[in-house]
């Protein structure tokens, strides 16, 4: 199996040739067709597994190869996760996979002051990823809006539970446009997380890394 052989255009595929990406791992010759197609997806993944590109990939192509322009202070993919060090690894995995490409990317977590994230989303973002909390006080100052928003991903979607984001999670589902896709990763499986995917996702492809 090859990343070619998966549908990835060639902007992406000089990108992980520079990696040394020699082939897709299984998660990822799963997600990447996928998720290419507009599917929404329920995957159990470890980290270590590929999950990260496996999600990263296929949202930088149809990004850049779909839709209409971001408006000022809109984002068109919104990757949520639990931790700032996890907000700055997933955002640096988007960073080198879209090398290539020219879309507009940032990262917004608590913690940090929240001018600069305000000052990044004015002209309108291509793909944000955030810390639910911070991402809803960015929501509160009108700093961001969601109309745009056509794929939502939730990374370690458990540990934001156990972080205790369930809150923050509902009002940010509460304030996405009905029509989108969702992609939502977690390495356990609980009832809760369930329930959430059976309110969240339509018809997903299920993954088992
Ligand atoms: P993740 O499971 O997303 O945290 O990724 C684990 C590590 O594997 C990261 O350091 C990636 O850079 C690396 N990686 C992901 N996919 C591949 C691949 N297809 N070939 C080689 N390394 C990869």
């Amino acid at each position: 199996m090859t990343f070619a052989s998966l549908g990835l255009i060639e902007p992406l595929l000089r990108a992980l040739d520079a990696l040394d990406y020699r082939s897709p791992t299984p998660v990822q010759t799963e997600a990447i067709p996928a998720v290419l197609a507009g599917r929404d997806l329920m995957a159990a993944a470890q980290t270590g597994t590929g999950k990260t590109a496996g999600f990263a990939l296929p949202l930088l192509q149809r990004l850049s190869t779909e839709g209409p322009p971001v408006s000022s202070n809109s984002v068109r993919a919104l990757v949520l996760v639990p931790t700032r060090e996890l907000a700055d690894q997933v955002h640096e995995s988007f960073r080198k996979y879209g090398a290539h490409l020219s879309l507009r990317t940032h990262v917004a977590y608590g913690g940090v002051s929240i001018n600069p994230q305000m000052m990044k989303l004015r002209r309108g973002l291509d793909l944000l990823v955030a810390t639910p909390g911070r991402l809803l006080d960015l929501h509160r100052q009108n700093a961001v809006r969601f109309r745009q928003v056509q794929t939502l991903v939730l990374d370690e979607a458990d540990r934001m539970l156990d972080l205790g984001f369930s809150r923050e999670l509902d009002t940010v589902f509460s304030l996405m446009p009905k029509q989108r896709q969702t992609l939502l990763f977690s390495a356990t499986f609980s009832e809760t997380i369930r329930t959430l995917a059976g309110t969240l996702l339509n018809d997903p492809l299920l993954i088992e890394a």
